[in-house]
């Protein structure tokens, strides 16, 4: 089998002895891609590297598809669609089979936190407690839908058939094959985000994950076809974006492609699919204000604010990345957080005392250390924090910077790292402007022990999610999702089952 190292990573050396029990099973051989219910290489034969990121070294490798294992996947997912027993089954065997996923899922969670820590770097206490719970949760909401996804009957009146009856009504049908193209930052959970609706609502489904995070998705196939979910509804492509992705966005065989991912790449997936109208729905980045009022109870937002920055790295579309804080509380806010970065450990997600773990590639590092560099030219101070952390691995230092300005890059953009710019304010009004004038709107944070202050901001400030006097909490009962460019439609909750159906109205005249 030839390989094909991604340009950027070649230099990186190859792991002799393996890092865990975890790294070792799956190094001992390149891991193939689903399709049609069979464990298959790439046709080109080729392979890609995924990494430890907390070493540079390389797990193991992974199929390298492209255009070819997309057009194969698309095929298997259509004749799946069309002619399976996906669609005929009964909702309540449907459901049946995502809620015994999701009880495979929770037998092998030890192994799925482990994968997850190796793959992504993040620590191995947060994955078992967020990353394969949710997931769980996530597909045993879904499974609940899939009998209850149903249309509505229509007293209609016709004006211009007077004395004609009618009965008329909605069907709900599954809107088709379905293309998704997953992220690298909960690759489990975004795998869950969007099986489980395409799922409850009897869709088929290629599912891309990132080339930095393959390794769940390929373990959950194998739990997937456990499950009895049949051949070719579930179709797991590993490859590069620009080459795997592409074509699954841009394939004529899909009827629609959800993405999640940066806003940049988001554009591309809307032109790509615009070429035959696929549906399209976009999880974006995001740049979400977190905002400390003059009559918040500190205890609980000095910690709220700190994990909302630094909760997995910041590697999150909905990390709280500018921290506004009214003037009066502004020194004791960020010298509050700045010791709550001070204090986090560092190190392998593998190691049990460990509460912050790398960032997930050599290129996302680059990113961070590029902002960083950039606030520091542009005036920015960091009270904490500021560089990378030790040598080997991709590892960020919790930032706190002060002294930014609107304009600045740090201020303006995701940066997607431990990097906070705190900010002081003194008018409420003034605050909200600010915080709706970026050009995302993922989520927002408000505390305030004010209840009036705080229904009233949640309404105003343009955000898919505002929380009061918390961060980042998480539900499959929630609809997630942005407002302008942090995407369209929404994912979990009711609204998740949108995206994957076609309503259909139906008239009988009787
Ligand atoms: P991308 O948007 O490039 O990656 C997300 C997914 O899209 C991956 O599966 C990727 O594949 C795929 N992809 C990349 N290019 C294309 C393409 N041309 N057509 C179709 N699919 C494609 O994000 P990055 O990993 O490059 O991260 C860059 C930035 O994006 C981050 O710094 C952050 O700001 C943002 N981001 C936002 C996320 C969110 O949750 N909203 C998640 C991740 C990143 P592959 O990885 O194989 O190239």
């Amino acid at each position: 089998m030839k390989t094909k190292l991604s340009p950027s990573r070649k230099k990186i050396r190859t792991n002799g002895n393996g890092a865990s029990r975890v790294s070792r099973s799956v190094s001992s051989k390149a891991r193939r891609m689903l399709i049609d219910g069979e464990w298959v290489d790439a046709v080109s034969g080729e392979t890609f590297a995924t990494y430890d990121p907390a070493t540079g070294e390389i797990i193991c490798q992974v199929a390298a598809g492209d255009k070819k294992d997309i057009d194969r996947a698309v095929k298997a997912a259509r004749a799946a669609f069309e002619s399976g027993p996906w669609r005929k089954m009964t909702p309540s065997d449907r459901g049946r089979a995502i809620w015994k996923l999701a009880d495979l899922l929770e037998k092998n969670l030890e192994e799925f936190a482990r994968l997850e820590s190796l793959d992504n770097g993040k620590p191995l206490t947060v994955a078992r407690v967020a990353d394969v719970p949710l997931a769980i949760d996530l597909f045993r909401y879904m499974a609940g839908w899939a009998t209850k996804i149903h249309g509505s009957t229509f007293p209609i009146s016709v004006p211009y058939a007077p004395g004609a009856r009618f009965h008329s009504y909605t069907l709900r049908e599954p809107i088709g094959v379905v293309g998704q193209i997953i992220p690298w930052n909960f690759p489990l959970l975004m795998a869950a985000w969007k099986l489980g609706p395409a799922l409850a609502t009897g869709c088929t489904v290629v599912l891309k994950p990132a080339e930095q995070t393959p390794l769940s998705a390929l373990r959950l196939g194998e739990l997937i076809r456990e499950a009895g979910i049949p051949d070719g509804v579930v179709n797991i492509v590993t490859g590069l974006g620009e080459t795997a992705g592409a074509a699954l966005a841009a394939h004529p065989g899909i009827d629609k492609v959800a993405f999640t991912g940066s806003t940049e790449v988001g554009k591309l997936i809307v032109n790509a699919a615009a070429n035959d109208l696929k549906k399209v729905s976009l999880e974006l980045g995001g740049k979400s204000p977190n905002i400390v009022f003059e009559d918040a109870d500190l205890e609980t937002a000095i910690p709220g604010a700190a994990s909302a920055i630094f909760f997995n790295h910041g590697q999150c579309c909905c990390a709280g990345s500018l921290l506004y804080v009214h003037k009066k509380h502004f020194d004791k806010v960020v010298s509050g957080v700045s010791a709550a970065a001070n204090k986090i450990k560092i190190g392998p997600g593998h190691q049990p005392d460990t509460e912050m773990g790398p960032l997930v590639s050599e290129e996302q590092l680059n990113r961070v250390m590029g902002y960083l560099q950039s606030g520091r030219n542009e005036g920015a101070r960091p009270v904490v924090g500021g560089g990378r952390a030790g040598k080997r691995g991709y590892f960020v230092q919790p930032t706190v910077l002060v002294n930014t300005k609107p304009g600045m890059k740090v201020v303006k953009e995701e940066i997607f790292g431990p990097v906070v710019c705190a900010v002081p304010f003194t008018d409420p009004m003034e605050v909200v402007q600010a915080a709706n004038s970026g050009i995302y709107g993922l989520a927002a944070a408000v505390w305030t022990r004010d209840v009036s202050k705080a229904h009233r901001l949640a309404s105003e400030l343009r955000a898919g999610t505002v929380w009061v006097n918390c961060y980042n909490i998480f539900d499959a009962a929630l609809p997630f999702g942005g407002y302008r460019q942090s995407g369209w439609g929404r994912e979990m909750g009711a609204e998740a089952l949108e995206l994957y159906t076609e309503t259909k109205a139906v008239c009988v005249q009787l």
